[in-house]
């Protein structure tokens, strides 16, 4: 979309400034992943904040670090910015202790997005798996706020139990919106009406009407990516129309420091999302 801004065009002229931004909402979503609503303390600033979906900020906590996190909500209405946030060590663990109306620091946005130019008029498949939904919520709202832009959606998400599904109160939202959504998980309880099993299944069994003008994305565990694309490929789906989001610990957020390199990539400034043809090779190497 030719009025989409580039990575660069909305990268901030100082990456270090960090905003003072307050929360206005927390949603528990799960166990320990929480969905935090944030608005800049000072109002008139965030007018110009745009942010690619799949792209992330680096949220700071004084006294404790920084982390990145990406932007799960909606690009096009950016007045306040989400982010889904699972407890994982200081940075998140302190976050989770914070309340509404408490404050904390925020620079960016940071990174490549999804490739939402490329996939104008292509059909697209979206594997999720567990909080990997994340980055990938606001290219779904990107697809419905420009459904005809697009052939069909499929979006498939997978969780170790139906409670690890994400943003389960907007699925019948996203189904009307224009998205075929799939759902699996690997245990399931008493009461789940869904399918079982890994998200790779679903994609064996696909009605893929154009293959070749097919683009995958996919956002979850790294091992999970990789045989996602296998299966896409087995499916007839070119490498060069696969992409995926990457993490490795990051620092900088601007390709300075080096914590986040992968072969030749900066994870921060080449990624997080990358095509599979350029970083396929790499998942494949133990501890990369
Ligand atoms: C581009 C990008 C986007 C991201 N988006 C999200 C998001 O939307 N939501 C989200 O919840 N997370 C996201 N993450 C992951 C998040 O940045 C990390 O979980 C982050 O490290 C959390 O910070 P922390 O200080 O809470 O945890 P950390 O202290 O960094 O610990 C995180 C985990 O790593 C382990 N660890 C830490 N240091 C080491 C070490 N030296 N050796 C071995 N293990 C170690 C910890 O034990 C813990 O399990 C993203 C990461 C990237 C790169």
């Amino acid at each position: 979309m030719s009025h989409w801004p580039s990575p660069s065009s909305i990268l901030r002229a100082n990456p270090w400034h960090t905003e003072t931004v307050r929360i206005d909402d927390i949603v528990q979503e799960a166990e320990g992943i929480a969905t935090y609503r944030l608005s800049v303390a000072a109002p008139a600033k965030d007018l110009d904040y745009r942010f690619i979906p799949g792209q992330f900020n680096m949220l700071y906590l004084p006294g404790v670090g920084e982390s990145a996190i990406s932007m799960s909500g909606d690009p096009e209405k950016s007045s306040s910015w989400i982010h889904t946030v699972r407890v994982a060590g200081n940075v998140t663990r302190t976050l989770a202790g914070l309340t509404v109306g408490e404050t904390l620091g925020l620079r960016g946005p940071f990174g490549t997005g999804w490739p939402v130019d490329e996939l104008t008029g292509q059909d697209v498949v979206v594997v999720a798996g567990g909080l990997g939904l994340a980055p990938l919520r606001p290219l779904l709202y990107y697809f419905m706020n420009h459904r005809d832009q697009f052939g069909s959606i499929h979006v498939i998400c997978g969780a170790r139990t139906p409670d690890g599904l994400l943003f389960q109160s907007e699925y019948s939202d996203w189904r009307q919106g224009g998205l075929d959504l799939q759902l699996t998980v690997d245990r399931s309880t008493p009461e789940w009406q869904g399918q079982i099993g890994v998200v790779t299944l679903l994609i064996d069994r696909m009605n893929l009407a154009r293959p070749e003008s097919t683009s995958l994305l996919t956002c979850g565990p790294e091992v999970m990516m990789k045989y996602v694309a296998i299966s896409a490929m087995k499916r007839g789906i070119p490498a060069e129309k696969i992409w995926v989001s990457l993490e490795r610990n990051m620092q900088c957020a601007v390709g300075l420091c080096g914590h986040c390199q992968l072969g030749p990539e900066f994870i921060c400034k080449d990624g997080p999302v990358l095509r599979y043809d350029r970083v396929g090779h790499f998942l494949f190497v133990e501890r990369l």
